[in-house]
């Protein structure tokens, strides 16, 4: 279905598979999620145990209404109601301290839960139909890309889940930038399309996680789920950055050093260096400018070099400004933080 033609039979059946303890998968601008009563325990351990993610990285609370916050959260801070004012309905998740109706399963164990109201008409519908607190991490096997389309969700979840809503291509492709409310200063602990500039636009000042584009910070990230290594395709990949031409240089006789060995190699490119590359599979994100498109694709792309079986990934580096900040970040996590300078 899409957002203009939503099949409200099929959303009121996917609302009472939630609430019945039940588990759909859905769209939402960011990437699919998978979705469970985020108030039942019982739903929380199933989306674990079908993620195959380890139960001390918590979910986040999807809802569908402003109104809803009041009820999960305890104290709701200034600033959160700024950024709802601001950014919500959108790919902003807030972490706040949690009311007592939100079990631990779902926070992970902590006393802290992240709330998010994702802007898809397809998910707000299926939020509201389930009861209004959806728990959504997304809807792929931990460790993999998360998925941009319904048809990857299937690879990684069919039988594993009770419904998968197909809603087509999301539109922004990374997922969300996640900001912690709950100490002094507001603090990113995920970047993703809405900058830390777009938030110091509501709240003057706001740090980052120094973990997150650092492969050794000497501490664990504050976001639990970004200590794993994460976003990952099946290859090894190393991001090579450097000047343009030297760059392709450099992957082209990796590359013909793979091939000699035996090893099927692929190349994340752009479209200004796709036609220089010799690698078995050459994929461009799209203009290297185009921060938008590079988001939406570098997931696609990662899932296709598994379908590839591609052994060996060379990826150009991106500036990590803006946008850029949220590709470099998951980037640098499917690569392990391998990185090449040339
Ligand atoms: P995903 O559901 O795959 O988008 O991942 C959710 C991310 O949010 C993970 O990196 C979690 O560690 C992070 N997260 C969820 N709840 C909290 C919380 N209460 N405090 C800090 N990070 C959180
Ligand atoms: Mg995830």
């Amino acid at each position: 279905m899409t957002e203009e033609q939503i099949d409200m039979e099929l959303i009121r059946e996917a609302g009472k598979i939630i609430r019945d303890g039940g588990l759909v998968a859905f769209p939402t601008e960011t990437v699919y999620g998978l979705g469970g009563d985020a108030l039942n325990p019982l739903s929380s351990r199933k989306i674990y145990a079908a993620k195959g993610r380890p139960s001390d990285n918590p979910l986040i609370v999807h809802i569908a209404d402003q109104q809803a916050l009041s009820s999960i959260v305890g104290e709701i801070p200034g600033n959160a109601w700024k950024l709802a004012e601001r950014f919500w309905p959108g790919p902003l998740t807030m972490i706040l301290h949690k009311s007592d109706r939100v079990p631990r399963e779902t926070t992970g164990g902590l006393d802290t839960v992240a709330v998010r109201m994702p802007a898809n008409r397809i998910a707000q519908e299926m939020i509201r139909a389930a009861g209004g607190y959806v728990a959504a991490p997304s809807a792929n096997r931990s460790g993999r890309p998360s998925p941009t389309v319904a048809r990857y969700v299937a690879e990684d979840l069919a039988g594993r889940v009770e419904m998968i809503i197909d809603g087509g291509d999301v539109e922004i492709g990374l997922e969300s930038t996640i900001v912690d409310l709950t100490s002094d200063r507001p603090m990113v602990l995920r970047p993703g399309y809405i900058t830390r500039q777009d938030l110091e636009n509501v709240l003057s000042e706001v740090e980052e996680d120094r973990t997150l584009m650092e492969a050794d910070a000497g501490q664990a990230p504050k976001a639990p789920g970004m200590k794993y290594r994460h976003y990952a395709p099946k290859g090894e990949m190393t991001v090579v950055k450097g000047v343009e031409e030297q760059v392709v240089s450099y992957i082209n006789e990796r590359c013909r050093e793979c091939r000699d060995a035996g090893r099927r190699t692929g190349v994340i490119a752009t479209d200004e260096t796709l036609s220089g590359y010799c690698a078995d599979v050459c994929r461009s994100v799209g203009c290297r400018h185009d921060e938008e498109a590079i988001a939406r694709e570098l997931y696609r792309i990662l899932r296709e070099f598994d379908d590839e079986a591609v052994e060996v990934i060379y990826a150009e580096a991106f500036d990590d400004s803006g946008i850029g900040r949220a590709i470099m970040n998951r980037l640098l996590k499917a690569a392990g933080h391998r990185v090449h300078l040339v």
